[in-house]
């Protein structure tokens, strides 16, 4: 008999992208940096484990329909997306300015995924038991009211108890929060429940309130987590392992680099489908930086198909 193959979830907010495109037309997709980690893991998949994207949209609207198509283009499982009747996704606008500088607008207070753990009992908490991995990011617990985020840290807690695996990537957008010290405690909360936490330390300077790299990086590693991944651009991977092992990874620097759109999401997905196959944190960085050089080295946070590098 063949293993059961594994369960990968994520929770988090799929968005209506809408990308200038010249002349007054925008084009329009679908993003959010859980959903672009989901569709990586998925074209990683290969057999080796199934992916489900826990999230809310509306009932009917095209958008919603759009998007719920798109993730099951990509092999995504829905069932444990939620439909709110009368709501809608959220929405941002990309724009590029005469320099091709590119700034970001967001149109998200009203998204229908804020409003995923209003219900008494939602499809991903009834279905806790069979997540081998849960994937939860710092924007999925920020896009949350508080209760909500309550209901979001006792899934992950849930999961943990039965035995899957909780990752945490700390993705920080400080307009999602009413402070840093807001975004700290619940952060907190959410490593000390992580297995495998994918941090970016620029980030974590921000919401550790602007100390310096080497401070930073001794607070990180000191964190309640077994399997600590720091990322910082082109410079080596740090892995800190257990409290106390410590490593580095090189990352090849890419010289012409286009987008860097989903640099960490990428990262993240190509570390993780390496660790659902048994490989080594090392060997995992190292494929996670592999992916990620490859998407920057395209627009948008999506790259075609034809162009995912073969990491297995
Ligand atoms: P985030 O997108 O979360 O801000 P980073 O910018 O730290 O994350 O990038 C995530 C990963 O993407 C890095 O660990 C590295 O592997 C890869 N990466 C980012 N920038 C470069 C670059 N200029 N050259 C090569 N790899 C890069």
């Amino acid at each position: 008999m063949s293993p059961k193959k594994q369960k990968v979830v994520a929770f988090g907010e799929c968005m209506i992208e809408l990308r200038t495109a010249g002349h007054g037309l925008m084009r329009q997709s679908f993003a959010g940096d859980t959903l672009n980690t989901c569709i990586y893991l998925a074209r990683l998949a290969d057999g080796a484990y199934g992916v489900d994207y826990a999230t809310a949209i509306g009932d009917g609207d095209p958008y919603s329909e759009g998007m719920l198509a798109a993730w099951t283009d990509e092999g995504i499982g829905n069932g444990l997306a939620l439909r709110r009747q009368g709501e809608l996704p959220g929405l941002y606008a990309i724009s590029v300015d005469d320099t091709g500088e590119r700034s970001f607008h967001y149109w998200r207070r009203d998204a229908a995924v804020r409003r995923y753990f209003d219900a008494p009992s939602t499809p991903l908490e009834r279905q806790i038991g069979d997540i081998d991995l849960f994937y939860v990011s710092g924007i999925s617990l920020a896009i949350l009211p508080p209760a909500g985020r309550d209901r979001l840290l006792a899934a992950m807690a849930a999961v943990k108890a039965a035995g899957g695996r909780v990752v945490f990537d700390n993705n920080y957008r400080p307009k999602l929060w009413a402070s840093a010290e807001e975004a700290l405690e619940v952060y907190r909360r959410a490593y000390a429940l992580a297995d495998i936490a994918l941090v970016t330390l620029g980030d974590e300077i921000e919401v550790l309130g602007g100390i310096g790299e080497a401070d930073a990086i001794e607070t990180i590693c000191g964190y309640p987590c077994p399997e600590i991944v720091i990322k910082r651009g082109s410079a080596p991977v740090l892995l800190c392992l257990a409290g106390k092992e410590r490593g580095e990874v090189a990352v090849e620097p890419v010289a012409r680099v286009v987008d860097t759109t989903a640099a960490g999401d990428s990262f993240g997905a190509g570390y993780l489908a390496a660790r659902l196959r048994g490989m080594a944190p090392t060997e995992a960085a190292a494929t996670g930086s592999r992916l990620a050089a490859t998407v920057i080295q395209h627009p948008g946070a999506i790259i075609p198909l034809a162009a995912m590098p073969k990491l297995f």
